[in-house]
């Protein structure tokens, strides 16, 4: 079986379907970009990679970010971390308060945004330095120095971000969150804004099918439980009110962002980008789900 010319086939294929998506215009700055970018890079576990399309354009990872820092709190914290969010799929929007009052402010998952806040907090009380300590962890393990933040993307969100700011209030008002919430509302803001093009952000994740272990250092950066549990998370709660559609269309761990990237990993085999930033209902990428629902069709390498 030849990945490259799989690769090509769907890339072609959905390339010609109707996008039926929208920008995230509700962040003013993600509403300029082009709609019609259009890029994808797979990266196998001996490091051999392929792209297509804006596979080297940068772009707002946005979501995505949310397993970084929950990887970089979960070394700190263990298992303790589970008190502080739940492991349950959420079946709920990304950005929706309705279960914190009835739940007591402990989100469902890490990968809704009230999670990720609370992830945020943690990392605020544990660092003394967030911003530079988590942008410093991101490289490290990407072995990439040109990872950056954008401050036009998260000055964007924080003009606007109204249901963060009140997610994060909410959860402050029933005790699950200890710093300022502008504090962590500025920390929260400025991970998801980080950019990386497709083959970047391929080659970050590599180390979720590596057991945890990142492929360029040797470096253990997760404990092979522990890489099972963030793919487990990525299984069942990667895609918000999704992630039952993508584990049945596409099969594999995976986490998307509003910017319109999506990345899946395969434990033991490789990792896939793919970036169109036009999003469904659910706030998925609309391309991006469907050229992964047709390469792991037809590649059959799915985990099911
Ligand atoms: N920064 C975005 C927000 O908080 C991230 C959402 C996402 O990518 N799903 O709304």
């Amino acid at each position: 079986m030849n990945i490259k010319s799989i690769i090509e086939n769907c890339y072609n294929q959905v390339k010609e379907i109707e996008n039926e998506g929208h920008l995230a215009a509700y962040i003013p700055e993600l509403a300029n970009i082009d709609p019609e970018k259009f890029g994808v890079y797979i990266t196998t576990m001996d490091q051999n990679g392929f792209g297509m399309g804006d596979c080297s354009e940068k772009f707002s990872i946005q979501s995505i970010a949310k397993v970084l820092s929950l990887v970089m709190a979960y070394r700190i914290l263990g298992k303790k971390i589970w008190e502080r969010v739940d492991v349950e799929p959420s079946g709920n929007a990304f950005n929706s308060l309705l279960q914190l009052e009835v739940e007591n402010g402990i989100p469902r998952n890490p990968f809704i945004n009230a999670g990720a806040l609370v992830i945020s907090d943690i990392l605020l009380t544990e660092l003394d330095n967030p911003k530079a300590e988590f942008l410093d962890f991101v490289r490290r393990i990407s072995n990439n120095p040109n990872i950056k933040y954008s401050r036009k993307i998260a000055e964007s969100e924080k003009k606007v971000g109204y249901r963060n700011i009140a997610l994060c209030n909410f959860i402050k008002s029933l005790g699950n969150i200890n710093n300022e919430p502008d504090d962590v509302l500025d920390f929260y803001f400025n991970l998801c804004s980080l950019e990386m093009n497709c083959k970047e952000l391929s080659e970050l994740f590599l180390f979720l099918a590596n057991n945890g272990c990142c492929t360029y250092s040797k470096e253990e950066i997760l404990t092979e439980r522990q890489s099972k549990r963030i793919n487990a998370l990525m299984q069942t709660c990667g895609f918000y009110d999704e992630s039952g559609e993508f584990a049945f269309e596409v099969g594999l761990p995976g986490k998307s962002g509003v910017g319109g990237g999506i990345v899946a990993v395969h434990p033991d085999q490789y990792t896939i980008v793919v970036w169109s930033p036009k999003l469904n209902k659910n706030g998925n990428s609309f391309k991006g789900m469907k050229f992964l629902e047709a390469f792991t069709t037809k590649s059959k390498l799915s985990i099911f």
